[in-house]
């Protein structure tokens, strides 16, 4: 497995993560691997100085351009979703953002292809994540409106901004047997959660929890 070696950087936050950790785990979270990752990967790197002591909350915070890192329980809640369900080889992920999801899937899946629409948070996330030293991670300034076509098949999606309807280029370009997470519904009305199998004759949709996502937007900010 693919880990962080934190060499210093962050040592000193390890008792805040693993409480943050052992509140996932309380909140319902029972995925080990994925509660040892969060232990393991520094959020407050992923967030403006100013407010890297709020980095160990369980909250969503503002990180530029209207955008903002999702909270703590979200990621593992669907980092676990793709973790028991399937092979662990090719993920996509939609919304790159910070990065800090992207960290937590390259810690588990083989290889992570991650799609970002505005230029300054798609470099930084990039610049972030290579001082990291996860080199599993290929990146994309683009609209995951149309997935990645020229990757495709992958075995799991990950959309972590909510657009009104399943995009069918995702639907697409999922592996037979492939399974994507995905917020759906309007920006700021009532969000689902949804959880797609798709299986050689159909798709199998399962609507989970509430959510509340930023939008997801067509097109790109350079
Ligand atoms: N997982 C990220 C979440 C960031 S918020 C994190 O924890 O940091 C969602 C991100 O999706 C934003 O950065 C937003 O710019 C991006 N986004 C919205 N629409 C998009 C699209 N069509 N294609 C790619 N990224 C998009």
């Amino acid at each position: 497995m693919n880990s962080i070696h934190l060499n210093g950087i962050g040592m000193t936050s390890q008792r805040t993560r693993e409480r943050l950790a052992q509140r996932l785990r309380d909140e319902g979270i029972t995925n080990e691997t994925v509660l040892n990752i969060i232990s393991s990967t520094p959020r407050h790197l992923f967030v403006d100085e100013a407010i890297s002591h709020r980095a160990y909350e369980d909250t969503a915070l503002p990180i530029g351009m209207g955008q903002t890192i999702s909270q703590p329980f979200i990621v593992a809640r669907m980092s676990e979703l793709l973790l028991e369900s399937g092979p662990v080889n090719r993920v996509l992920e939609i919304g790159t953002g910070s990065g800090y999801q992207t960290a937590v899937l390259s810690q588990f899946f083989n290889e992570v292809f991650t799609i970002e629409r505005i230029g300054p948070l798609q470099r930084q996330a990039q610049k972030r994540l290579r001082q990291l030293k996860l080199f599993n991670i290929h990146y994309s300034h683009g609209d995951g409106f149309l997935g990645w076509p020229d990757k495709q098949p992958f075995d799991a999606i990950i959309v972590t901004a909510a657009p009104e309807q399943v995009p069918a280029a995702l639907v697409e370009q999922l592996a037979e047997d492939g399974r994507m997470v995905i917020p759906v519904g309007p920006q700021g009305g009532a969000q689902t959660l949804r959880f797609i199998q798709k299986t050689e004759e159909q798709l199998v949709e399962q609507t989970l929890e509430a959510v509340k996502f930023v939008p997801l937007v067509n097109g790109i900010i350079q």
